[in-house]
Formats: structure tokens, sequence, C-alpha cells
């Protein structure tokens, strides 16, 4: 039996912030990890000679300001080298038209909207009004929905006049914002952001919630960006490892937490975690839990009997989706050019494909050569209810058709892979963790979005959540933000000052 202040499940990046922040700040804390590395959806694996990015291939939040940028000055680490994407990413609708680059450069971007998309200046204008609103509030650390008091006077404290103007847009969707502007019919509009949105926020344009994806819509051009990791996606997760190294957090990786009960004659909680061979109790007062919130279904069985409004928030949060992440490597030679380290082109067989393609000599690949990593979503269901022999099969005909997508976009002869195989939602549960192997979060829809998403205050007087289901949403920024919400949230609770970066 081990004792600590803070336990933290998951050293993903919410749970190696979160840990990293407290712990800065002089409390104990114990961080425990099912697999035997940390990263999470954020980590990499090794094949042969290459690294692959497991899910997260692009960061944001490494600016001067960002989130990254600000927690690691804090913790006093170096920031992991990387290098600004222009454009961040090459946006192929496949209906004739030209690929659409999206810029890193703000005026060379709203130049090619105008090319792009003719007359639609109104609804990005507006987007940028918006989010420099929405940026402003962020950049102050509200605390998003409110439970209690002090949350109250975090978000108030966070609100500037134009908040109450952009307030007004809390229920609107981007499709209100489109048929404000006169935009509702514009088709090659309409296609470009049900591509972008859906990877920032699990929705298209229907449902994505205003607020939210007029943030999004501007997170690659300056005075923000996304960054091109060196190495790989593992050296974000290392440099926060070095933080908890120096400050004296337990790392303990290869456990895996299976139960989570409150001990009343000890008034703290109890963690049960297994290993392959042994069993584990862990008691903190606090306990910060970065899975993603449906699995404390079956961690917090005892406890949520007494909750029952709690466990039906739990049990009808909305189904979010799986990925298939197509994992390659080709000689540099042998596929098409492209000025972006990131392709995302229409397929009519999956909607979408987003590729992401590493630098010659960036670490990823031996040089001259490079990894190609495409993913499309999925529905999880789709792949756990098959037998096995069903299941093979299924696997081996997306991969081919997969393939056949990515040699006709990229001009690659089939003889020409190095290597390839496909991660489906049973590799990404067995891999993450993740029940059914859900990625990335909540949609973000106006209903689940900011004050109406799920708190990470639960009605359990310290078990905390923090991670890409909690506000602002998924990403490796996002989680940051919201373990720098749920550090001040505790040590305010415990009366260790008001912290705030
Ligand atoms: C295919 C894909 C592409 C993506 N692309 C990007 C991108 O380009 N840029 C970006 O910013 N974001 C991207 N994301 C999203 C981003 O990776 C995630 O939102 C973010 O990394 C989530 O971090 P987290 O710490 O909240 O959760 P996770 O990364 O899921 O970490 C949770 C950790 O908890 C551990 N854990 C779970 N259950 C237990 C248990 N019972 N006991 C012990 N440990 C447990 C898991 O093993 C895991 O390490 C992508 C995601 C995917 C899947």
């Amino acid at each position: 039996m081990r004792n600590s202040e803070i336990v933290v499940v998951g050293a993903g990046i919410a749970g190696l912030t979160s840990a990293a922040i407290l712990s800065k700040q002089g409390l104990s804390v114990t961080l425990i990890e099912s697999h035997t590395q940390s990263g999470g959806c954020a980590g990499t694996f090794k094949r042969k000679n290459y690294i692959f990015d497991v899910g997260a291939t692009q960061v944001a939040g490494l600016e001067k300001g960002g989130i990254h940028s600000k927690i690691f000055d804090f913790l006093d680490i170096p920031l992991p080298e990387a290098t600004i994407l222009n454009p961040a990413c090459i946006v192929d609708l496949n209906d004739g038209g030209k690929p659409i680059p999206i810029w890193y450069e703000k005026n060379k971007w709203i130049a090619e909207q105008e090319i792009q998309f003719p007359g639609s200046h109104r609804f990005w204008k507006l987007c940028t009004l918006i989010h420099q609103s929405n940026w402003i509030f962020a950049n102050n650390n509200p605390v998003l929905p409110i439970s209690n008091f002090w949350d109250f006077s975090q978000l108030f404290k966070a609100l500037v006049p134009s908040n109450i103007v952009t307030g007004i847009l809390v229920k609107s969707t981007i499709f209100d914002l489109l048929r404000i502007c006169g935009l509702s019919k514009d088709e090659r509009l309409i296609k470009f952001l049900n591509l972008q949105l859906k990877l920032y926020s699990q929705e298209d344009v229907y449902n994505t919630a205003a607020l939210y994806g007029s943030t999004v819509l501007q997170m690659c051009q300056q005075p923000h960006g996304l960054w091109h990791l060196k190495k790989s996606m593992q050296s974000l997760s290392e440099a926060l490892e070095s933080s908890l190294r120096k400050t004296g957090v337990k790392i303990i990786f290869g456990q895996k937490v299976n139960s989570l009960n409150f001990d009343d004659a000890n008034m703290c909680w109890e963690i049960s975690a297994n290993s392959k061979k042994n069993s584990f109790t862990y008691h903190a007062k606090d306990l910060i839990y970065t899975a993603p919130p449906q699995s404390l279904l079956k961690h917090l069985k005892d406890p949520l009997k007494r909750k029952k409004s709690y466990k039906n928030r739990l049990k009808n949060l909305p189904d979010p989706s799986g990925a298939l992440v197509f994992y390659s490597a080709l000689k540099k030679e042998n596929i098409k050019q492209t000025s972006s380290n990131h392709y995302q082109f229409v397929s009519n067989e999956f909607g979408s494909l987003f590729v992401s393609i590493s630098d010659d000599g960036d670490g990823r690949a031996p040089k001259g050569e490079v990894t190609l990593i495409a993913s499309i979503f999925t529905k999880t269901k789709d792949w756990f209810d098959l037998d096995k022999k069903n299941y093979i099969k299924k696997k081996k005909d997306f991969m081919k058709k997969i393939s056949l997508e990515l040699e006709s976009q990229f001009d690659i002869d089939p003889e020409n892979w190095l290597h390839r195989e496909l991660a489906t939602p049973l590799g990404f549960q067995k891999w993450t963790n993740r029940p059914n192997g859900i990625v990335g979060g909540l949609g973000q829809n106006p209903d689940i979005f900011g004050l109406f998403g799920l708190s990470s205050r639960t009605p359990f007087k310290g078990l905390w959540l923090c991670g890409d289901s909690i506000y602002p949403g998924e990403g490796t920024a996002g989680v940051s933000q919201s373990a720098l919400m749920v550090s001040r949230q505790i040590l305010a609770s415990k009366g260790i000052g008001n912290f705030n970066l």
C-alpha cells in the first residue's frame, strides 16, 4: 500500500502535465500508467528502422504564449525541438479545383481564402473576431463548466466585454455563421470546412459549436501555428517526464488501474491496480483520472451506485469516433513531393484521409526514407462485432483500399511500400486503454462544448477528471489546458493560493 497526496491515472499528455504542475507546486504525486511508456494517443511505437507517431502528429501551443510553452516555462524545462508547419496542411477536395494550402502567414491565407472561396471574407472575418474574443478569455484560464463558487469566480475573472457579445452565439453552430454571412449554399466552402472541422471537433459544420469552430479554424495561422516535432511525438512526453523526475514524482508503468473506491475510514481514495503478475493498492486524498470518462462506469462501479444521475450522465455520453490508422514507410524518391507534412484529401470510399509525412532526416525514418501515416474515422462497433476470421479479412480489405487511395493520390508504385500496417479501434483499445478504441474526446457541438460539457469536478470529493473529454477538448494543447485547469482547482481546494500561469 502506498500513499501520496495525489494519484494521477494515465500518463498521456493530460496526466503527465497535471502531475508535473502539481508536483512542481510541492505536492507528492504518484502517476500510474498501464502501458510501458508514456504519451497515450500522443506516443510512438517502433517497427524495424521506423518510429511511428501513434495518433497525434502535429502540435499546437508551442509558440511563445501558447499553452505548452507557458507550462514548460513554469516547469523550467526546454520545449522539444520543432518546426512551424507552413502550409499547415494541403486540402485536396478532389473536385477538379486547385488543392488548398492552409498558410501560416495570415495575409497569405486571407488571399488564398479569396481565391479558393470567392466572397467568403465576411465568414472568415467573423470567425477571426470570435476567435480573438475567445482567445483572451481562454488565456485568462476560466474554469468550465462551473460547479461551485470558486469555479464561478474564475469564470467571472476571465470574462472580457467582447465575451458578452460572442456569448450570444453560445448555442450556434458554424453553419449558423455561414448563414449569417449568406454562404449557406457555398458547397465548396462547406466541403472544406467539414473536412477540417471533423479533424478538430469530431463534428461537421452543422454540428460544430460556433465558438469552438471559430478558434480551431485559426490555429494554423500566426501568432499561433501548428508544429512538427523533431525525432517524434514522444519528445513531448519525454520532456514532461524529465520534469516529473526532477520533482520526485513516482512514475509507475505497466499497472492497470481496475477500481476506484472511497475509503470512508481513512477519508481518501483507494486505487486498485494490477500488473501482469501482481496487485497493488494506492491511497490518495485527490485522484486525477485522465482515461476517458466512459471508463469510470467500470472503474467506479460501487461509488456510482450512490450517484445514479452521474452514472446516467456517463452512460449517455454521445458515442465518440474510432480511428483507422495506416502506418507506412517509403523511399522519399518513390512518393510525389508535397510542400507540406500534412495532406487531407476527399475520398469516395472514406470521406476523407488525413496524411502525415515525416521530413527526411527528422528521426522517424533512415535518411532518404519517410514515414507516411494516414488516418480515417470509423465507427467503433463496426470492428468489435466481428469474429476473428471476419476481423482479419476486414482489416486486410481496408489495408488494400487505403493503399490504393494513397497510391493514386501520391503516385506511389505498389511495389515501393517498405512497410505497411493498420491499427483498428481494437488496436487503439489495447494501446491506449480507451474503451472500444474511442479517440479524440467528445464531439464539440453546442450541447457539449464549454458551459455544457462534462466538468473536471465530479460529484465525488477528491475525484477529478482531466483530458480530451473535458474543456477545452482534444489535442495535446487542449488536454494541457485541462491539466492546468484541474491543477488550479485542486490547489485552490487545498488552500494553496490562487495559482495561475
Ligand atoms: C489518430 C489520431 C490522430 C490525432 N491527431 C492529433 C494531432 O495531430 N494533434 C493533436 O494535438 N492531437 C491529435 N490527436 C488527439 C490527441 O492525441 C489526444 O486528444 C490527446 O493526446 C489525449 O491525451 P490524454 O492524455 O487526454 O489521453 P490519452 O492520450 O488517451 O492518455 C491516457 C493514458 O491513460 C492510460 N490509461 C487509460 N486507462 C488506464 C488505466 N485503467 N490504468 C492506467 N492507465 C490507464 C492510457 O494508457 C494512456 O496512456 C489525435 C488522436 C488520434 C487518435
